[in-house]
């Protein structure tokens, strides 16, 4: 779920689905930020310097409200912030996917180019992480159609 509080309302209809339907990964410096401000942490290690976000009783993202909204707006991982352009690494190749849910009409060709340099941008061990949850996953990711960008 993305950050500008101009999205809240499309997010909250379609129930915060992204914060159920994989729960992200983020770096060392990422969770320290999280634990630095004092939230208490959910994490799982994944690898050397990566973790998971640790789902919680209700199944889902425990940073998630109850009103459908993300308590660590400013602190969440970056996969969060540039949701629906995710990154993907799929034989070898890296690859940038729009995914078409119910935000995505409302991006504009900016921020869509913005969230693309900053997925380019993730490191290739947080991808192929990503590829594996998602083959775990990919029942829940057919709800919505993507598109290469
Ligand atoms: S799936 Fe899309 S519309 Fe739904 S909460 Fe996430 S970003 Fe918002
Ligand atoms: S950290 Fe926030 S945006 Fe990311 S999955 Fe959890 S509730 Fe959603």
């Amino acid at each position: 779920m993305p950050t500008s509080s101009k999205f809240l309302s499309v997010c909250k209809q379609c129930k915060a689905f992204c914060c159920s339907a994989v729960l992200p990964i983020l770096t060392e410096e990422e969770k320290n930020r999280i634990l630095s401000e004092g939230v208490p942490g959910h994490f799982i290690k994944i690898d050397h310097g990566l973790y998971r976000i640790k789902e919680g009783s209700t199944g889902v993202c425990p940073y998630l409200t109850k009103e459908k909204s993300c308590s660590i707006q400013n602190l969440k991982p970056k996969l969060c912030k540039i949701w629906p352009i995710i990154p993907r690494y799929k034989n070898n190749i890296r690859e940038t996917l729009l995914i078409h849910c119910p935000l995505y009409p409302f991006l504009s060709d900016d921020e869509i180019m913005q969230a693309k340099k900053e997925a380019e941008a993730l490191p290739l061990d947080i991808l192929r992480h990503l590829w594996d949850i998602s083959l775990e996953s990919k029942n829940k990711y057919k709800r919505f159609t993507y598109i290469e960008i």
